[in-house]
């Protein structure tokens, strides 16, 4: 997938990018759900018994990018993550994160939204 879509800010695939490359097919992912324009996998490196990443099937960096330039695909990556959520069972409630940019620790710039459950998770900022 060669990065194109000049002036779009949306781009569909991008070679260097690991989420693109799990969405293209081309490194391995456990998928927990799938829809139309998201895909749901679990995390390789789990801090909860469940750790889902939800992510737009295209290229976007941060939440910034994908609500400014496609707000409804934003709230389709929120609509997987919650059924992905209901798919894992849990039904005790869950905590979904979107790391953005490098204050927040955001390692992999294609926008997630981690969906973390399975146990009581306490408070978030301890
Ligand atoms: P952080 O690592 O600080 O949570 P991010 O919010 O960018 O930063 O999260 C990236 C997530 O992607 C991490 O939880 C990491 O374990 C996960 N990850 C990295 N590589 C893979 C992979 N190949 N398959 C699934 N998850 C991955």
């Amino acid at each position: 997938h060669p990065p194109s879509s000049p002036g779009g800010g949306s781009i569909p695939g991008m070679a260097d990018c690991l989420f693109c490359r799990i969405v293209a097919g081309e490194i391995p992912a456990t998928i927990a759900h799938e829809t139309p324009s998201a895909l749901v996998f679990h995390d390789i490196a789990p801090k909860a018994p469940v750790h889902l990443l939800a992510i737009p099937k295209e290229h976007h960096e941060v939440a910034a990018s994908v609500a400014g330039a496609d707000p409804k695909l934003a709230g389709e990556v929120l609509a997987a993550a919650t059924e992905a959520a209901a798919k894992a069972g849990l039904t005790g409630g869950y905590r979904l994160i979107a790391n953005t940019g490098p204050d927040s620790g955001m390692e992999v710039a294609h926008f997630h939204v981690h969906v973390l459950g399975g146990r009581p998770l306490g408070p978030m900022l301890a």
